[in-house]
């Protein structure tokens, strides 16, 4: 996706259009600024993110009690961290979080003592395998305290006491989140979720924020059928406190989708739904096979991001996942290598491009009816054949308007015509769109 390449969700003058490569440019820019922050499940971290979004878009930021119960489930208490070394003997820190946070484990303990090296290796974190990479790691739910070094600092170590320190803090607060919601013609929602949880990783975590942002941006400008709900959430813990507190309200969820990891340079993955037949996975797929891209789509697996809070069988929420190469399939995931070189303005526009492609399905996938259902209607006396377009297309477009004639019976949607004529969606609603201005359709509302 590069050039001046624009995606736009319908043929009408009044629909924004993106593009593609500014966006992306945008995208990244954001994500540079958001890098630095440490975030965690809680604390100020995740604040200071909310309120970096909120520049963008009127984000509405909740907070929830620690020890608030949620389903099987207890609100943890706040975690902030002002600063954590490993001092030598001389004085020097040999280890600093000042130069990357992901050097203490998330949810550490304070602590403030002289260690033997042999106690301090009891609570380091290295990758003997990426000798120049810092681990990621948590201990949310198991009071600890440990550091996470680059193997070539541990063996850099010598034999001697050192002072560790971990200066923060896990008392009671809260936890908090973001919520955007957009009004639509409908009360019908559309859900589209990410998590914010992770402190300097890039692809995991900051790409799924920076799309989602963008996403709603976007959404915002649309005259609406659906009304949107887009949540920045910690992972897990988020998703199960927004479920339990907005329990009574889910019945509105008509589609969603989580984004995560679609910043680098893999392809695009879609994970379907536990339902694996939901209008959200069909719409995907569709954008998907008609993108002439590389893709992948998986079935629903119980581990993952937040659809599996999403989708679990009390809730089984038609909730897919958006993402480039699944987590843990990549070498830098959970790493310092997953840094501001891991993710690409392309990727992340492409990534972006793919989610408004789907918006633009369910947003027209509507049911309509044959006004001259005996036999075709004659087009070319009413112009038809020549009102929709340029020739080097001519044929596509004739035929969609006879898939859309035959079809609409007021059972097939827009979609289920998209894929049984093999056109592309966009070509079946421009043909619809001009067959209603004649008079040959009328929308079914059954
Ligand atoms: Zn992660």
């Amino acid at each position: 996706m590069h050039g001046r390449e624009t995606v736009s969700v319908s043929n009408q003058a009044a629909t924004p259009e993106v593009e593609l490569s500014a966006v992306g440019e945008a995208m990244y820019r954001f994500i540079t600024q958001l890098y630095p922050i440490c975030r965690s499940l809680t604390g100020d971290g995740v604040r200071a993110t909310l309120k970096l979004i909120q520049e963008q878009i009127p984000l509405t930021i909740r907070e929830i009690p620690s020890g608030t119960p949620v389903f099987d489930w207890t609100v943890p208490p706040e975690w902030n961290i002002r600063d954590a070394y490993i001092k030598n003997m001389r004085g020097e820190r040999v280890v600093d979080f000042r130069q990357c946070n992901l050097h203490v484990v998330s949810y550490s303990t304070p602590v403030r003592k002289r260690v033997s090296l042999e106690e301090l290796k009891a609570h380091v974190f290295t990758l003997p395998e990426h000798p120049e990479w810092i681990p990621y790691r948590t201990s949310y739910y198991h009071r600890d305290w440990g550091f996470c070094l680059s193997h070539r600092q541990l063996l850099g170590l010598q034999d001697q006491e050192y002072e560790v320190c971990i200066d923060a803090s896990l008392e009671d607060g809260h936890l908090t989140y973001g919520e955007y919601y957009l009004q639509g013609a409908q009360t019908d929602e559309v859900l589209i979720s990410c998590h914010v949880c992770h402190p300097s990783l890039c692809n995991d975590n900051l790409s799924g924020i920076a799309l989602v942002t963008f996403l709603a941006t976007y959404v915002s400008f649309l005259s609406r059928r659906y009304s949107y709900r887009f949540l920045f959430i910690p992972g897990a813990i988020g998703s199960i406190a927004w479920l339990c507190l907005n329990e009574s309200r889910l019945s509105a969820i008509k589609h969603g989708f989580v984004v995560a990891g679609v910043g680098d340079a893999g392809r695009f993955t879609y994970k379907k739904t536990r339902r694996g037949d939901a209008e959200i996975d069909r719409a995907v797929a569709h954008v998907l096979k008609h993108s002439g891209h590389d893709y992948a789509v998986m079935d629903f697996s119980p581990y993952g991001y937040d659809e599996r809070q999403f989708c679990s069988p009390g809730f089984n929420l038609p909730m897919g996942c958006v993402m480039r190469t699944p987590h843990g399939q990549y070498p830098e995931y959970h790493t310092s290598a997953d840094n501001l070189s891991f993710v690409h303005p392309h990727s992340l526009a492409d990534s972006l491009a793919k989610c408004i492609s789907t918006v633009s399905i369910l947003e027209n996938n509507k049911k309509y009816m044959n006004q001259n259902p005996k036999c075709e209607p004659h087009l070319g006396k009413r112009g038809l054949y020549q009102k929709i377009g340029g020739q080097t297309d001519k044929r596509i477009k004739e035929l969609a308007l006879l898939w859309v004639l035959n079809f609409s019976d007021g059972s097939h949607t827009l979609l289920d015509i998209a894929d049984k004529s093999q056109l592309e969606f966009h070509a079946i609603k421009m043909a619809a769109d001009a067959l209603l201005k004649y008079g040959l359709l009328k929308e079914s509302r059954e």
